[in-house]
């Protein structure tokens, strides 16, 4: 099939190149020219393991292009994806003027029947309401299709190739047809295609995350009531774990979600219940509950060294909000630096991919570290916030021969309290009882 997908992020990008590798022949289209720019040249604007061989793969072989132009790039198309970014607005819905604007362009610029499916996460109506923008500026017939899309960050190529369901919501059968073929090859293990209306597949990608992001702030309230009791969260998480109505899945404490999809979404939610006058008490406590958990690190940090970190050095491990990616976007590292900046500690940090995204944002204040060990030089303490591979079997000796103090923040629980203590940390996790 033709395919134009417009929004090269994180989620285009990689639907437009997985769709690609299955035959298709596909047009990347972005607003930003920079962006396009380095894609043609062979340059891949984000971090995602594995994309950049697929891309350059695909682009090579002449089934995945670029362009900034939006009529040539959907004239061909049968299927036009809508994948630009709903961020978190004003009014802490979910901001639609992208949506929107490209359904408008993408309207003026119909030539023949098309089918525009929305994989942006939107609020309910939103597909609705993108028919009629569409409809308003064109005579062409067109249908509109609601498809959210699952992937995670880090594992996104994986997640989109082997879904563990596809959603779409149509008004037509044979809308849901068409993109049931276009998905085939991605099912072949028989995973489910789910063909519901726009307003239920709408909703469903909330509903997803809301889900997700409520195990996050339950089980790091648990872990918060399991330190100040002596208990040690990853035993009650296994002695949960084995129950089968509860599962291991996503039940790990740690320093709150980030990232770009949790916090909006579930603000999103929030202002899709006041609208109708409908409580949202679990996703408000959700979200309060994680704002506090961003901060815990660093309470615990200055419950250890004072009100005041002046001539102080502290080593950060992990920007990223999660492993194996760049985004940096509502990451809980950005919460810690700035309050270890505000009480005066000089800043050393390590991540392996989310360096120039943090560079960025903080230019000089920080110090950048390649390397794991270099951010841990003459350090007073390291304060662990992304849980990167990498972190998990360092070398305990060099870190003790590095640091001037050997203190260790854990925001990821990546090591076992009584090991640190005989190794000669003082070590604090998350929900984990101190060691005397
Ligand atoms: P992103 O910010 O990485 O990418 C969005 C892209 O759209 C950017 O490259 C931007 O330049 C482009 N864009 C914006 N307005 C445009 C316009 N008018 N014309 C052409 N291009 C335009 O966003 P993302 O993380 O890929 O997320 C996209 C959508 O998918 C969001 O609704 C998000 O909630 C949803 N989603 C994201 C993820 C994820 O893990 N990132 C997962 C599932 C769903």
């Amino acid at each position: 099939m033709r395919i134009a997908v417009v929004g090269t992020g994180y989620v285009g990008l990689v639907t437009g190149t997985c769709l690609a590798e299955s035959g298709n022949q596909v047009v990347c289209i972005d607003k930003v020219a920079a962006k396009i720019e380095l894609l043609k040249s062979g340059g891949i604007p984000i971090y995602e393991p594995g994309l950049a061989e697929l891309v350059h793969r695909n682009a090579k072989d002449g089934r995945l292009s670029f362009t900034t132009d939006l009529g040539a790039g959907i004239a061909e198309a049968e299927i036009v994806f809508i994948a630009v970014g709903t961020p978190q607005g004003d009014d802490g819905g979910a901001d639609l003027s992208g949506v929107y604007a490209v359904a408008e362009q993408i309207g003026r610029h119909l030539n023949g029947y098309k089918i525009v499916v929305v994989k942006s996460t939107v609020p309910v109506g939103t597909n609705a309401e993108v028919a009629r923008r569409i409809a308003a500026v064109t005579d062409c017939p067109f249908d509109v299709a609601s498809n959210p899309e699952f992937l995670k960050e880090g594992a996104a190529i994986e997640d989109f190739n082997k879904p563990d369901r596809v959603v779409v919501g149509v008004r037509k059968p044979e809308v849901g047809e068409r993109l049931r073929e276009l998905y085939a090859p991605f099912l072949r293990t028989d995973r489910p295609f789910l063909v519901m209306t726009p307003e239920s597949a709408e909703m469903t990608k909330y509903v997803a995350n809301c889900m997700l992001a409520t195990k996050i702030s339950f089980i790091n309230e648990m872990a918060n009531l399991c330190e100040r009791y002596g208990a040690d969260i990853n035993q009650v998480r296994r002695g949960i774990g084995h129950d089968q109505r509860i599962g291991f899945h996503f039940l790990h404490p740690g320093v709150g979600y980030g990232g770009s999809c949790f916090p909006k979404d579930i603000r999103a939610v929030i202002h899709m219940a006041k609208a109708k006058g409908v409580p949202a008490a679990m996703m408000e406590a959700v979200d309060s509950v994680n704002e506090a958990q961003k901060a815990v690190l660093g309470g615990k940090i200055l419950s250890h060294f004072g009100p005041r970190l002046d001539g102080k050095t502290i080593a950060v491990w992990g920007l990223a909000f999660k492993p194996r990616t760049d985004d940096i976007r509502e990451a809980p590292s950005l919460t810690l630096i700035d309050l270890l900046l505000e009480r005066g500690a000089a800043v050393r940090v390590h991540d392996p991919e989310a360096i120039p995204n943090v560079r960025a944002l903080y230019g000089d204040r920080l110090i950048y570290c390649d390397r794991p060990y270099g951010a841990l030089e003459q350090a007073d303490a390291l304060a662990i916030v992304t849980e990167w591979n990498e972190f998990r079997n360092p070398d305990f000796e060099v870190m003790l021969r590095l640091m001037r103090q050997p203190i260790i923040f854990d925001g990821r629980n990546l090591y076992e309290p009584a090991t640190m203590k005989r190794l000669g940390f003082q070590y604090q996790g998350i929900g984990r009882a101190m060691v005397d």
